[in-house]
């Protein structure tokens, strides 16, 4: 994979920054991108001593400025864009009858509005490229649904129908479009669940254990590598068996 470049949203920490040091070992040039800055200047510099080129950019994946302003600096620095993992995402739970409306706004924002604002920079590069690889990170919440998480869910589901549509849109153009739905997976975003939540949780999961960032960054990078070229428009579960 040397000198190709693989962009990572919301990789400062968590299951992004996971995906960010499993393409750089690959050989990727990376692209951190995140809200904060001091943050994507920092996980920028920790990923170029895995020995590839890194740079930070903050950007709001929710503002079409800010995400053609990280496509413009990354042709700068790199000239290519081979690889997007959409993977910025955030929660606001709430039951349905309590959810405000800025809780459902600011949810279906990052995690369906950021997708389609960077897939579609993305796409326009990539097309002219006449190759490049997007992955969507869902959930297995937007498959199943949840209590709680109408707001989470519904962004979720749509991530993955906006997957199976601008895989048929880019295909022609060698462009492969797919998703990752992970489950219960151990990062700053599920760490504030309570014992009894997590306990019910690993009730449901066949292979008795949380996952990890790196299980889902396997994935992703079988899904950037050559290895998947026949495969597009699909959802691949990371959830140790819960949805099946
Ligand atoms: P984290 O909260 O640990 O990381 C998410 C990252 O996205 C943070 O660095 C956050 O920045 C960043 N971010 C938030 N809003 C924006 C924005 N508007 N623009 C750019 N970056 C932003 O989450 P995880 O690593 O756990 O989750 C990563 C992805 O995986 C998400 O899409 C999530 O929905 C999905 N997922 C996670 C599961 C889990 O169990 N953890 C299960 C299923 C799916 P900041 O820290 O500054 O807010």
């Amino acid at each position: 994979m040397d000198q190709q470049v693989a962009i990572v949203t919301g990789s400062a920490r968590g299951i992004g920054k996971s995906i960010a040091e499993k393409l750089a070992k690959q050989g990727f040039q990376i692209v951190i991108c995140d809200i904060d800055q001091e943050q994507v200047e920092k996980t920028a510099k920790e990923i170029e001593q895995l020995g590839t080129k890194a740079i930070g950019i903050k950007v709001d994946v929710t503002k079409p400025a800010e995400v053609d302003q990280l496509f413009e600096e990354t042709m700068k620095t790199f000239s290519r864009v081979d690889v997007l993992i959409n993977n910025a995402g955030i929660t606001r739970d709430t039951l349905l009858i309590r959810m405000q409306e800025s809780d459902w706004d600011a949810v279906i924002a990052v995690n369906l509005k950021g997708t389609f604002n960077c897939t579609k920079s993305a796409a326009k590069i990539m097309m002219k490229q006449r190759s490049g690889k997007i992955v969507n990170i869902s959930s297995v919440v937007g498959v199943m649904g949840n209590v709680g998480q109408a707001n989470y869910s519904a962004s979720k589901g749509g991530v993955i129908s906006l997957t199976k549509s601008a895989a048929k849109e880019l295909a022609a153009r060698g462009i492969t479009v797919n998703a990752v739905a992970p489950g219960y997976i151990e990062t700053d975003m599920t760490k504030s669940l309570s014992d009894e939540v997590k306990a019910a949780f690993l009730t449901v999961v066949p292979l008795k254990r949380p996952g990890t960032p790196a299980d889902v960054a396997n994935v992703v990078n079988f899904l950037v590598s050559p290895d998947s070229d026949y495969i597009t428009g699909q959802v691949i579960h990371v959830d140790g068996g819960m949805v099946m």
